[in-house]
Protein backbone atom coordinates (compact mmCIF):
# COMPACT_ATOMS: atom_id res chain seq x y z
CA UNK A 1 0.00 0.00 0.00
CA UNK A 2 1.27 3.53 -0.93
CA UNK A 3 2.28 5.41 1.64
CA UNK A 4 -0.22 8.07 1.72
CA UNK A 5 -3.19 5.40 1.86
CA UNK A 6 -1.36 3.88 4.72
CA UNK A 7 -1.17 7.82 6.68
CA UNK A 8 -4.83 8.31 5.21
CA UNK A 9 -6.73 5.32 6.76
CA UNK A 10 -3.82 5.75 9.92
CA UNK A 11 -5.49 8.33 10.69
CA UNK A 12 -9.38 7.41 10.18
CA UNK A 13 -8.63 4.87 12.44
CA UNK A 14 -6.71 5.76 14.89
CA UNK A 15 -9.91 8.85 15.17
CA UNK A 16 -12.17 6.00 15.65
CA UNK A 17 -10.48 4.49 18.30
CA UNK A 18 -10.51 7.55 20.37
CA UNK A 19 -14.15 8.22 19.66
CA UNK A 20 -14.76 5.42 20.76
CA UNK A 21 -13.08 5.23 24.11
CA UNK A 22 -14.66 8.84 24.47
CA UNK A 23 -18.16 7.02 23.74
CA UNK A 24 -17.82 4.03 26.29
CA UNK A 25 -16.77 6.47 28.95
CA UNK A 26 -20.04 8.02 28.01
CA UNK A 27 -22.43 4.63 28.79
CA UNK A 28 -19.91 3.60 32.21
CA UNK A 29 -23.05 4.93 34.18
CA UNK A 30 -24.82 1.98 32.75
CA UNK A 31 -23.04 -0.22 34.95
CA UNK A 32 -23.83 1.74 38.15
CA UNK A 33 -27.22 1.19 38.75
CA UNK A 34 -26.39 1.07 42.41
CA UNK A 35 -26.83 5.48 42.14
CA UNK A 36 -30.48 4.51 41.63
CA UNK A 37 -32.73 4.93 44.57
CA UNK A 38 -33.22 1.10 45.02
CA UNK A 39 -36.49 0.92 45.93
CA UNK A 40 -37.73 3.38 43.18
CA UNK A 41 -36.46 1.17 40.59
CA UNK A 42 -38.47 -1.29 38.63
CA UNK A 43 -36.41 -4.86 39.44
CA UNK A 44 -36.96 -5.86 35.79
CA UNK A 45 -36.09 -2.75 34.09
CA UNK A 46 -32.59 -3.41 35.84
CA UNK A 47 -31.86 -6.75 35.01
CA UNK A 48 -32.93 -5.39 31.07
CA UNK A 49 -30.95 -2.99 31.28
CA UNK A 50 -28.03 -4.74 32.61
CA UNK A 51 -28.30 -7.25 29.73
CA UNK A 52 -28.70 -4.85 27.30
CA UNK A 53 -25.55 -3.30 29.22
CA UNK A 54 -23.70 -6.25 28.59
CA UNK A 55 -24.77 -6.85 25.04
CA UNK A 56 -23.43 -3.10 23.82
CA UNK A 57 -20.70 -4.00 25.99
CA UNK A 58 -20.03 -6.78 24.03
CA UNK A 59 -20.05 -5.27 20.42
CA UNK A 60 -17.99 -2.29 21.81
CA UNK A 61 -15.48 -4.48 22.54
CA UNK A 62 -15.84 -6.44 19.16
CA UNK A 63 -15.76 -3.10 17.83
CA UNK A 64 -12.28 -1.69 19.48
CA UNK A 65 -10.96 -4.87 18.87
CA UNK A 66 -11.80 -4.97 15.05
CA UNK A 67 -10.37 -1.44 15.00
CA UNK A 68 -7.46 -2.46 17.04
CA UNK A 69 -6.25 -5.04 14.42
CA UNK A 70 -6.81 -2.60 11.40
CA UNK A 71 -4.32 -0.37 12.95
CA UNK A 72 -2.36 -3.35 13.47
CA UNK A 73 -2.57 -4.46 9.79
CA UNK A 74 -1.87 -0.71 9.13
CA UNK A 75 1.54 -1.01 10.98
CA UNK A 76 2.46 -4.20 9.65
CA UNK A 77 1.51 -3.21 6.14
CA UNK A 78 -1.30 -5.65 5.30
CA UNK A 79 -3.88 -3.71 5.52
CA UNK A 80 -6.46 -3.16 2.46
CA UNK A 81 -5.15 -6.41 1.32
CA UNK A 82 -7.93 -9.29 1.25
CA UNK A 83 -7.07 -12.14 4.09
CA UNK A 84 -8.59 -14.69 1.52
CA UNK A 85 -7.34 -13.90 -1.52
CA UNK A 86 -4.89 -11.69 -1.10
CA UNK A 87 -5.76 -9.12 -3.59
CA UNK A 88 -6.29 -5.22 -2.53
CA UNK A 89 -9.21 -3.88 -1.34
CA UNK A 90 -10.52 -1.18 -3.31
CA UNK A 91 -10.20 2.16 -1.15
CA UNK A 92 -13.97 2.98 -1.45
CA UNK A 93 -14.64 -0.08 0.34
CA UNK A 94 -12.26 0.66 2.67
CA UNK A 95 -13.58 3.96 2.98
CA UNK A 96 -17.27 2.44 3.77
CA UNK A 97 -15.54 -0.10 6.15
CA UNK A 98 -12.31 1.20 7.44
CA UNK A 99 -11.78 -2.72 9.56
CA UNK A 100 -12.54 -5.09 6.46
CA UNK A 101 -10.43 -7.70 6.33
CA UNK A 102 -12.31 -8.96 3.00
CA UNK A 103 -13.05 -7.88 -0.53
CA UNK A 104 -16.59 -7.65 -2.00
CA UNK A 105 -16.66 -10.95 -3.45
CA UNK A 106 -14.88 -13.21 -0.30
CA UNK A 107 -17.30 -11.22 1.56
CA UNK A 108 -20.05 -12.38 -0.23
CA UNK A 109 -19.03 -15.85 -0.38
CA UNK A 110 -18.11 -16.13 3.25
CA UNK A 111 -21.78 -14.78 3.85
CA UNK A 112 -23.35 -17.13 1.45
CA UNK A 113 -21.63 -19.85 3.54
CA UNK A 114 -22.46 -18.85 6.80
CA UNK A 115 -26.29 -18.72 5.47
CA UNK A 116 -25.81 -22.34 3.86
CA UNK A 117 -24.70 -23.70 7.46
CA UNK A 118 -27.45 -22.10 9.21
CA UNK A 119 -30.35 -23.68 6.96
CA UNK A 120 -28.55 -26.99 7.19
CA UNK A 121 -28.45 -26.31 10.95
ZN1 LIG B 1 -10.89 -11.49 -1.64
Amino acid sequence: MQYLKHEFFKSIVTEKISEFNGYSKSTQYLSEPADHPVELVDQAAVETDRRLFVELRKRQDNRLRELKDALERIENGTYGTCMECKEDIPVQRLMARPTTILCVGCQEAREKSHNLRSTVM
